[in-house]
């Protein structure tokens, strides 16, 4: 470890400590995770496994793993920030993020998940802007923490890994599951394609899209926005809903994405609904939202999101922010 000068704390999370070091060696910054005390250091072997599994231009990479007395040290490329950094630096100074810059984030996400996914076999379980770090116009997905093969031989992955806010509902849904044998909710790798519709409308809001206090409430403010499932939106569902005696989870008529962001395209808002549909089977697949006409328009204007400089291209609808203060009563009131 003598090869790293630990320069500042950058992070702390569920796992340890992240630290910002300069590598003697290469003379480039980088990134030294640092499991907690008392921590079980078998309990990273699945990120590493994940990590080693995962090479991709939209996936931080590990450059080593270090160990020191009872200590394991990951050391990654740095990254200048999360995208939920990001996000609180733009609204903190009132500059929303275009839709080109949006297009250029998710686009770049997606490429990300579609690696994991199509061409690994692997599921994130955990993507939210925390998760996703942001350098020089490029973002990656990273904290493969609670990363997993999606055919593991276990069809029944533990339902709370996500972050609650970034939940998909087949995973809210098994918090109502009473008995250990009836385990109805298998999921896969679109609880990430939920969490990534409501990263994008995140973009656009600066505001979590369902800010839940538990499982019950986060339901309940999914219904507000889009309407509680149907037997047409999400016959699975509806049928373990009724098996497993569930209350009502929601209003039935949503307020819709469209009185949320007015700014918004029409593609843009018709790729948020596809990937937060009830019905998991129902949402575009990584490779599918890629092709989604969102990714089509303007593929040349594409700003580079990054922090402190902001590149609003001439092209680029920018929401007013007299518009986005007009959305945040709307956003507290439900
Ligand atoms: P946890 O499992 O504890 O959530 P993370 O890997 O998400 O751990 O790291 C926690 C935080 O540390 C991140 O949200 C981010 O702010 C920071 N961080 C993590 N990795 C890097 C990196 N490679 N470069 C810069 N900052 C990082
Ligand atoms: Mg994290």
């Amino acid at each position: 470890m003598g090869r790293y000068e630990i320069l500042k704390l950058v992070g702390e999370g569920s796992f340890g400590w992240v630290y910002q070091a300069i590598d003697n060696y290469t003379s480039q910054f980088v990134a030294i995770k640092q499991l907690k005390p008392n921590g079980d250091p078998s309990a990273c072997e699945p990120e590493i496994l994940a990590l080693q599994n995962l090479e991709h231009p939209n996936i931080v990479s590990l450059k080593g793993v270090e160990h020191q007395d009872d200590d394991v040290f990951f050391i990654f490329e740095y990254m200048e920030g999360s995208l939920g950094d990001l996000i609180n630096e733009r609204r903190s100074r009132r500059i929303p993020f275009s839709e080109a810059e949006i297009r250029s984030l998710s686009r770049q996400v997606l490429q990300g998940l579609e690696f994991m996914h199509h061409q690994r076999g692997f599921m994130h379980r955990d993507l939210k802007p925390e998760n996703l770090l942001v350098n020089n116009g490029v973002i990656k997905i990273s904290d493969l923490g609670t990363a997993t093969e999606i055919d593991c031989g276990d069809q029944f992955h533990h339902h709370y890994v996500t972050t609650r806010w970034y939940r998909a509902p087949e995973m809210l849904f098994r918090a109502f599951v009473k008995h250990e044998r009836l385990r109805p909710f298998e999921y896969d790798e679109k609880v990430d394609m939920w969490a990534m519709g409501t990263i994008i409308a995140e973009l656009f809001l600066m505001w979590p899209l369902f800010k839940g206090d538990d499982a019950p409430d986060q339901l309940y403010k999914i219904c507000h926005v889009i309407g509680a499932p149907t037997w047409d939106s999400w016959t699975e569902g509806m049928f373990l809903a009724t098996f497993m005696k569930m209350p009502k989870l929601g209003p039935e008529n949503g307020v819709g994405l469209r009185a949320l962001m007015p700014y918004a395209s029409e593609s843009a808002i018709d790729l948020i609904e596809s990937l937060c549909s009830w019905d998991p089977s129902k949402r575009p697949s990584a490779k599918e939202a890629l092709q989604h006409p969102f990714f089509k328009r303007g593929q040349n204007v594409d700003a580079p999101p990054g922090f402190s400089y902001c590149t609003h291209t001439r092209n680029n609808v920018v929401p007013k922010m007299t518009e986005l203060s007009t959305m945040q009563p709307i956003l507290g009131a439900y």
